[in-house]
């Protein structure tokens, strides 16, 4: 069987919501050429001076601005920019992710040795977990209820503290390929941006309410505040990315200097790289039931971005995701049973569940083929 490439990255056209021009490039890579060629972003970054310098408190106590943290290496840089290009006063907000690794802590700490105040939210354990494993099972994605909280839990502190500005990083449909040019020139994240394009899978969080008994007010957390709320402070969310030229590699090496620490042992589960998704244990786990899903994974998604900065050959693209993705996520999964309980088997029964028997080959009994290693037998070739 074939999967068709694009020829110019590597994603292919089993991944969801990407389209493919008649060239057979695809809308990731269109966008991308907007972004190198067609935005003025001595323009853009002027628009972005004067917006700010409206909201900058005028008062001599109080924060200008908040900011989503993760403790990852582009809020860090959100941090960063916020503090010390534009001299604002930013709080800090972080929504914890799933299960955080020790480096993750240790990135989260440094923002407030950075100088900045950080409100950490300690979600409730009980409810959050009893999503994670919902969710797994159901929709194929254990970090589910992350998608939603990192993004709703600032807009509940912008509305109880009264800071309308909150200052979001890359417009991830942007870096990673999304929908069409219009969510890519959007620069506000509002409530219809999370619904459309925030990655639920078409769950939402009130199929929530009476799994596993939970309630609709444990779900507080979840809801994104109300219109009223949202309009009465004037809440308003920009990208950075929209503004100014992202580029990862190079903020990398500025958040470094301010005591960003990267994975020194080797690269992330399933990607090649050692500086991304360093915060969360379950990340393997995650990106593998993309491969299971769609037959790409993070090394896909990480080469296709080296590839349009030009750091990457598409030949040495294809060699990198070839060596990295789809490997059976060894570390992820023993992580998993110690978080969620469920056992091995258990865990294998919904991957199996997800996995996409049109790309990866099944034995006689329908059970899907593994190698000696454990990894799923492909009918598709990268190329
Ligand atoms: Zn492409």
């Amino acid at each position: 069987m074939n999967i068709q490439y694009c020829k110019r990255c590597v994603f292919p056209e089993t991944k969801p919501d990407l389209f493919f021009n008649e060239q057979g490039v695809c809308s990731a890579c269109i966008a991308a050429d907007e972004k190198n060629n067609n935005i003025d972003w001595v323009k853009r970054k002027n628009d972005f001076f004067e917006i700010i310098e409206h909201y900058k408190s005028k008062n001599d106590v109080g924060y200008d601005c908040i900011i989503p943290v993760s403790g990852g290496k582009d809020s860090t840089y959100q941090a960063y920019f916020m503090k010390y290009v534009c001299g604002f006063n930013p709080i800090c907000v972080c929504f914890e992710t799933t299960y955080i690794t020790d480096l993750g802590q240790r990135n989260l700490d440094n923002i407030s040795k950075m100088g900045m105040d950080v409100i950490h939210f300690k979600k409730n354990h009980e409810v959050y977990k009893k999503m994670v494993v919902e969710n797994f099972k159901r929709v194929g994605d254990e970090m589910w209820p992350n998608h939603i909280g990192i993004f709703t839990i600032p807009v509940m502190f912008a509305v109880a503290m009264n800071i309308p500005l909150i200052i979001w990083g890359e417009n991830p449909q942007q870096e990673y390929g999304g929908p069409s040019l219009e969510s890519v020139k959007n620069r506000i994240l509002n409530r219809q941006w999370l619904e459309e394009f925030g990655g639920l899978l078409g769950n939402r969080i009130q199929d929530m309410i009476g799994i596993q008994g939970i309630t609709k007010k444990e779900l507080t957390p979840y809801f994104y505040p109300s219109d009223e709320d949202i309009n009465r402070v004037g809440v308003t969310g920009i990208f950075l990315g929209h503004y100014f030229f992202w580029d990862a590699r190079k903020q990398l090496e500025i958040v470094k200097k301010y005591g960003f620490s990267v994975k020194e042992d080797g690269p992330i589960e399933g990607t090649y790289t050692n500086y991304e998704n360093l915060d969360e244990r379950l990340v393997g786990l995650h990106d593998y039931l993309k491969y299971v899903k769609y037959g790409f994974g993070r090394a896909t998604d990480h080469a296709c971005i080296d590839i349009r900065n030009g750091r990457l050959t598409r030949e040495q693209g294809v060699k990198l995701i070839k060596e990295y993705d789809g490997k059976y996520p060894f570390y992820g999964v023993a992580e998993f049973i110690k978080y969620s309980g469920l056992s091995k088997q258990e865990i294998d029964c919904v991957i199996d569940s997800f996995t996409n028997p049109a790309i990866f080959i099944q034995n006689p009994d329908g059970s899907f083929k593994k190698d000696s290693n454990g990894n799923l037998v492909k009918k598709f070739d990268v190329q």
